[in-house]
């Protein structure tokens, strides 16, 4: 699999889904999710042009950054640990996975400067699934103004697992409407102008929601774990 053509392919559909609900491609930023693959591969990303580079653990982050540091723009994607924040919070520019308040003390009390952050939703109600629930956000994000260190710069989620293209949708509406209501807040904390959402399978729809950082594993970088 050629990165440089995946990730032509994608920006293709990038520009096409754009023109069709009128936005501007250059709004979509291209997150690629390194997880399943190695240091070589996460570097020709970089080499066909990728600038963000996210990974969801602190061993595969500190591998990579060690390597790769300086070119990139590095993304924690995954649930974070409150113990792990020590390891990670110096190297990288966005925390996609915040969403409790245990979380956003210890990112204040270790990071040096404001932290860019997301604020990760719940949005399909599923179990499994990390993140605030829709109902406790605003309250969260209220909460989050007594932390300096903490900037929120968007929301993310992960829409359900389901073939079911309108279930995705309205997960991804969801958040978008949740999104409005915090800016109405006019927290200089939480300016909240990013949405992160959309991955290999449903990033189309995520950008025709609102998507301004999509996280794409699979059909850019590969898997090299054996999975699919
Ligand atoms: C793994 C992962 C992705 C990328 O998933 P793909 O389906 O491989 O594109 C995106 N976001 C999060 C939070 C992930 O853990």
């Amino acid at each position: 699999m050629n990165i440089q053509d995946n990730y032509k392919a994608i920006q293709h559909t990038i520009q096409t889904t754009c023109q069709r609900v009128g936005r501007i491609p250059e709004q979509i930023n291209v997150i690629a999710v390194t997880k399943y693959v190695s240091v070589q591969r996460a570097k020709a990303a970089l080499e066909a042009g990728v600038r963000h580079l996210g990974e969801n653990r602190d061993d595969g982050l500190n591998e990579k950054v060690k390597e790769l540091g300086n070119d990139s723009i590095w993304h924690f994607i995954g649930s974070l640990q409150t113990r792990k924040v020590k390891n990670i919070i110096d190297k990288v520019d966005f925390i996609h996975s915040l969403d409790r308040l245990s979380l956003a003390k210890e990112i204040d009390k270790r990071s040096s400067k404001p932290m860019k952050c997301f604020v990760q939703v719940n949005a399909s109600g599923e179990e499994s699934k990390h993140g605030c629930s829709p109902e406790e956000l605003v309250d969260f994000i209220q909460q989050l103004t007594h932390y300096q260190h903490i900037q929120v710069v968007g929301l993310m989620t992960m829409a359900p697992n389901t073939e079911d293209k309108e279930v995705i949708r309205n997960c991804f509406k969801k958040v978008r409407q949740l999104q409005h209501d915090v800016q109405a807040l006019q927290l200089p904390s939480a300016p909240c102008h990013e949405l992160s959402m959309g991955m290999s399978n449903d990033y189309e729809i995520a950008i025709e929601e609102g998507a301004t950082y999509i996280r794409i594993g699979t059909s850019l970088v590969g898997n090299e774990t054996g999975g699919v």
